[in-house]
């Protein structure tokens, strides 16, 4: 039956890149890196009941599975190609891969990343991803490389997929363009990749934007101050929340899946150019991440931390 399955998976697999020279259907995939370049590599697990609700849309779990692989390397600048799936299904859930293909292939032939293996097995449901990009040597976004005086900077809206499941957990009506954010992130590919040159240092932002940007400081060494009111909202988020609520999720939801990035002063206007770009705040010499208001009085968020749904 896994056969089948990957028989199903296989005549569903965009075949069409000329890199990938044996592909789906042997004991590995054939692939030529264009000379030069490095391969960047990143990987990433859903599991049910951990990673999303159990009654979660198979579409939706596709697309997320493949959207936070291509937002790691959004966050390295890299240009995304390939990936490989490994896929745990209960028995009985054959259905399900259909669904999930769904989601997966449509963002992945939004990026032009073609599927080039992977593997299926038996267990509790489970998605599993790898995604191949290519970056110039010395071009790669790293989370070292932040200096002092460096602007800290945003891409799109924060605390939007946190907001839903707040929303889903109070067990009331989930907003539908938070639930879509939550359930179909965006990820930044072309804002990474116009960060090349650009950008100090860069990290998506998955664990909510406090922890990821401490992150990026500890790796380059720094500190931060953020200012809590600068943070991008959504008109969904201001609809739903009050101010309060609001910044606590913006600073420390999860699964926002945006780029947080820093740049020295210089590069402002040309960072303000690129699309849904915000600056939130500056890279200091004092290591951690301080939150303030616009008076500059310390901010603490009400509840710290991201918490999974369960
Ligand atoms: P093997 O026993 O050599 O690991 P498999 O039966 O696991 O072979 O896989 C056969 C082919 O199908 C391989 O090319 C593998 O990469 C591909 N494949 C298996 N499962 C998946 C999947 N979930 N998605 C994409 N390709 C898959
Ligand atoms: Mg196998």
């Amino acid at each position: 039956m896994e056969f089948d399955l990957i028989a199903r998976i296989r005549s569903r697999a965009d075949a069409s890149r000329a890199d990938v020279v044996l592909g789906i259907g042997d004991d590995a995939a054939l692939l030529a890196p264009p000379p030069g370049q490095h391969l960047v590599v990143a990987m990433d697990t859903l599991n049910a009941g951990v990673h999303f609700p159990a009654g979660t849309a198979p579409a939706d779990i596709g697309w997320k599975a493949l959207a936070v692989n291509l937002s790691d390397l959004a966050a390295m600048g890299a240009t995304p190609a390939w990936c490989t799936l490994s896929l745990s299904l209960p028995a009985g859930d054959d259905g399900f891969v259909d669904g999930f293909l769904d989601g997966f292939l449509v963002l992945a032939s939004a990026h032009g990343v073609a599927l080039v293996g992977g593997d299926t097995t038996r267990g509790p449901l489970s998605a599993c991803v790898t995604a191949h990009g290519f970056v110039a040597p010395g071009c790669a976004l790293r989370r070292a490389g932040a200096g002092v005086g460096d602007d800290v900077w945003v891409s799109g809206t924060l605390g939007d997929a946190a907001a839903a499941l707040a929303q889903w957990q109070a067990g009331g009506a989930i907003d539908p363009m938070l639930h879509a954010r939550l359930d179909r992130p965006t990820p930044r590919v072309a804002l990474g990749l116009a960060l090349r040159g650009i950008a100090s240092a860069c990290i998506d932002v998955s664990d909510g934007l406090l922890a990821d940007l401490g992150h990026l400081c500890l790796a380059s060494g720094v500190g931060a101050e953020v200012e809590v009111e600068a943070l991008p909202a959504s008109t969904a988020l201001v609809a739903a929340f009050d101010a309060q609520a609001r910044r606590g999720l913006q600073a420390t939801g999860g699964d926002d899946y945006e780029l947080c990035f820093s740049a020295p002063p210089g590069r402002r206007e040309a960072i303000a150019a690129m699309p849904g770009t915000t600056r939130i705040g500056r890279i200091v010499a004092d290591a951690g991440v301080r939150a303030m208001t616009s008076a500059g009085a310390p901010w603490q968020p009400v509840h710290a931390g991201y918490q999974h749904f369960a």
